[in-house]
């Protein structure tokens, strides 16, 4: 592919402005940049299916995305991890993971690898990415694909997976699964598999109601009595090689697997992306300083002691379905 030059940059970038500051005084660290709004696969669950359809027309010019980089890295920034979409698709991907590491930031993608499959294109994008988040829904193609819409694009993210690997030993490989009814039975497996492809990292991420997955969410999302059945086969079924998270489930759900929760391990972030305002599309940030989206507390975390760490339960789960598997924790993490 031919890609336009780009500019050299002074790098690394120093702090030089005051950085965004949180509520509780953490300081924002992570920058999450949608890159692009078109995406090869169909995904069920897609969280941007409206945002690709409203915004693919409004790609992000190079000159939009580095001011949004330089920003970051002179309000302290530390972190740029780039979504859409399939980010890897941009046409200026690598150039923006190269501005990225020579302003000084670590570098994450999150992925269904449709580029990174590509040996030649992956050679040079590993040059400055040092992690990636792909997207494997089950363990073998006839459960991922029902769930892409795609066939192939099972056989596409673990290509791209393991080509990670070979062309870069030590690459930090992290695997997200979607968790729907649909693949829930396979589970265990799924994990079992992300581990031994060489996942250091795999996030079990519940059906969250965005996207398509509002609309669709009662026939998608598992219901929490199953949920927390899964949660110790699914533990189970790993060699303990590949650190386990549990991305939108409540934290008392999780009974004694509770520090797996995602809720613990979240960072500040903010989120650029493109939104409609009053008379115009704007590309704008999103400052989230906690992880309770769509997230809400029910009567039961009144008393919960862990209320504020854990974020609660989707707001359409509860406006669907009961939520008396709840449990307030009364004696913090020891519970
Ligand atoms: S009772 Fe509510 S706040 Fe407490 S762990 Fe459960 S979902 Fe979270």
């Amino acid at each position: 592919m031919n890609r336009p030059r780009v500019e050299p940059a002074s790098a690394p970038v120093p702090a030089t402005e005051t950085p965004w500051i949180g509520p509780h005084g953490e300081i924002m660290r992570r920058l999450e940049l949608h890159l692009t709004y078109t995406c090869p696969e169909r995904c069920v669950f897609c969280s941007e299916d409206k945002r690709m359809a409203q915004y693919k027309p409004y790609p992000v010019t190079w000159g939009r995305v580095a001011k949004v980089l330089r920003d970051h890295a002179t309000r302290g920034g530390t972190h740029l991890h780039i979504t859409g979409g399939e980010p890897s698709i941009h046409p200026r991907f690598i150039d923006v993971l190269s501005l990225a590491k020579r302003l000084g930031l670590q570098t994450s993608v999150g992925t269904i690898g449709t580029m990174l499959s590509r040996e030649a294109f992956a050679r040079e994008a590993l040059e400055h990415l040092d992690e990636a988040l792909f997207s494997i829904h089950g363990p073998d193609a006839a459960t991922h694909d029902a769930l892409t819409r795609r066939e192939g694009s099972f056989v596409q993210v673990t290509t791209a997976l393991r080509r990670a690997l070979e062309l870069k030993p030590g690459f930090r490989a992290a695997v997200n699964t979607v968790l729907t009814r649909q693949n829930a039975a396979r589970l265990p497996e799924t994990l079992a598999f992300a581990e031994s492809l060489g996942a250091g990292l795999i996030v079990i991420s519940n059906t969250t109601p965005e996207g398509a997955a509002e609309d669709a969410y009662a026939e998608l999302a598992l219901p929490l009595e199953e949920l927390q059945a899964l949660v110790p086969k699914a533990v189970a079924a790993t060699r303990g090689r590949a650190i386990l998270r549990f991305f939108g489930v409540p934290y008392c759900v999780l009974g004694e697997h509770k520090l797996l929760s995602n809720d613990l391990h979240w960072d500040p972030r903010v989120t650029v992306e493109w939104a409609s305002k009053p008379g115009a599309v704007v590309f704008d940030g999103v400052w989230s300083w906690d992880c309770g989206r769509r997230r809400v507390y029910v009567e039961a975390c009144g008393g919960c002691s862990m209320k504020g760490v854990c974020r609660g339960v989707f707001d359409k789960y509860a406006e669907l379905w009961p939520t008396d598997l709840l449990r307030p924790i009364t004696s913090g993490a020891s519970t």
